[in-house]
């Protein structure tokens, strides 16, 4: 096969001159998804496309854990504001003039600058989700997708977000897309009823499907829930049946002692998300090190690219890494190969697929960071992927063992950036006229 017939062919490839843990090795990917064997010389095999890796780091791809994909269609409309404010006069606004092609091309656009920056899977909440799983199919990534319920307290309006969040997740089921599964995600304590959050739980459970929301962002949200209920959100929360190994809890800003035992017991993913906390001025980061010593699953996300203001996962490891360090006051907290751990093996865990892992047996998601300066010199290629490269090092992205990128090239880019630039144009002209 030629460069540029591989592109959307699920055949055996052998990738080889890559370093992994340290070592120059050979990856076989056997032709149904799946890795089928790591060493250092594979000599037997039936690769119908070699990629010579040259020296290049392999690393499995990254898992975005908390997202909302169509809102690259506003990045760079607003920043730099309070959060409310932004909220209420910017983004809501935006949103309603949202058609169901803007989300397609904003969700066609995240998925490019994903493929781009090495992210093979994402956990998106947001409307429309049918439009996005059309541009994750087409994309060839991995998504798991949630309607967000948001009832504001109207029993009215709970009723038609039932129906929206049953069909959404019907549909997506009916896809019998492998790499495409249903969530179910109640937006947060402060946008979502009691009735609500329960019939979110129950519909999850009985759907044995992801329950995603977003949990203790602010202080605000914190003192609301404490005056509105008399408890702190992970307890509401639990009281609505929200909480259990299903559950993946973006931001976990605002965490006690006891919330902190709360998620260990009932097994939920927390999603660290710190270059959207740090932008909105949350004034207090997730307490990975209290997390992790209680044995939380932490994983990691960009969320929305309006708030961060882009999708890169390499950006968001060295940022959480930094912010971690920092806000604690110690440089030993989230080490490299940490930062690595949350961007991709756990997110794995939480989605319930066999990823994030380099080795026979494994889902075939994974990205190569080729030659380029910011990877030299190679004593620590965990260090030099978290401290120095950036997502637009990835080279080559490969997800469900389909060649994605290769060499930078990804087919239909340019198309891709001129349609969402051109759609998003025109929804904030709509979103602002007069
Ligand atoms: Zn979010």
């Amino acid at each position: 096969m030629t460069d540029t017939d591989i592109f959307g062919q699920q055949v055996p490839v052998l990738i080889r001159n890559v370093r992994l843990n340290g070592k120059t090795q050979e990856i076989y990917l056997d032709g149904t998804g799946k890795i089928g064997a790591v060493s250092e010389k594979i000599t037997e095999h039936d690769a119908e496309f070699i990629i010579d890796g040259d020296g290049a780091t392999v690393l499995p791809g990254m898992i975005n854990m908390h997202t909302h994909s169509p809102m690259g269609l506003m990045r760079g409309y607003s920043d730099d504001m309070q959060l409310f404010e932004w909220l209420s006069t910017k983004i809501w606004p935006t949103e309603a003039h949202l058609t169901e092609d803007d989300i397609y091309w904003g969700a066609k656009l995240a998925c490019l600058e994903m493929i781009r920056t090495g992210t093979t899977a994402f956990n998106d909440m947001y409307f429309k989700m049918e439009q996005v799983a059309n541009a994750v199919d087409e994309a060839g990534i991995r998504a798991c997708l949630s309607y967000c319920m948001i009832d504001g307290g109207n029993h009215d309006k709970f009723e038609s977000e039932v129906n929206v969040m049953e069909s959404t997740v019907k549909n997506i089921k009916n896809r019998y897309n492998s790499r495409i599964t249903a969530g179910v995600s109640p937006h947060a304590v402060y946008t979502v009823s009691e009735e609500g959050l329960t019939w979110c739980a129950e519909y999850a459970r009985e759907e044995n499907i992801p329950i995603h929301v977003h949990l203790s962002e602010t202080e605000q949200e914190v003192k609301d829930c404490v005056a509105a209920h008399g408890m702190r959100p992970p307890a509401w929360l639990d009281k609505c049946g929200v909480l259990s190994e299903h559950c993946i809890a973006a931001h976990c800003c605002w965490l006690d002692a006891d919330d902190i035992t709360l998620l260990a017991k009932r097994g939920v993913t927390a999603v660290h998300n710190p270059i959207s906390n740090m932008k909105l001025a949350g004034n207090r980061a997730l307490p990975y090190p209290e997390l992790k010593k209680a044995g939380v699953n932490v994983a990691l996300g960009t969320d929305g690219a309006s708030s961060n203001n882009d999708l890169d996962m390499f950006g968001e490891m060295k940022t959480a890494a930094l912010l971690q360090k920092f806000f604690w006051n110690d440089p030993t907290v989230m080490p490299a190969g940490e930062a690595l751990q949350i961007a991709s093996p756990n997110g794995a865990k939480a989605l319930g697929i066999k990823a994030g892992v380099i080795a026979p047996g494994y889902l075939a998601d994974l990205i190569l960071i080729g030659r380029n300066p910011l990877n030299v010199p190679a004593f620590n290629t965990d260090s030099n992927a978290v401290y120095a490269t950036g997502g637009l090092a990835v080279t080559t992205t490969i997800c469900n063992g389909v060649i994605l990128m290769n060499d930078g090239i990804i087919p239909g880019a340019e198309e891709i950036m001129q349609k969402a630039g051109s759609v998003a144009e025109n929804l904030v002209r709509r979103a602002t006229a007069q």
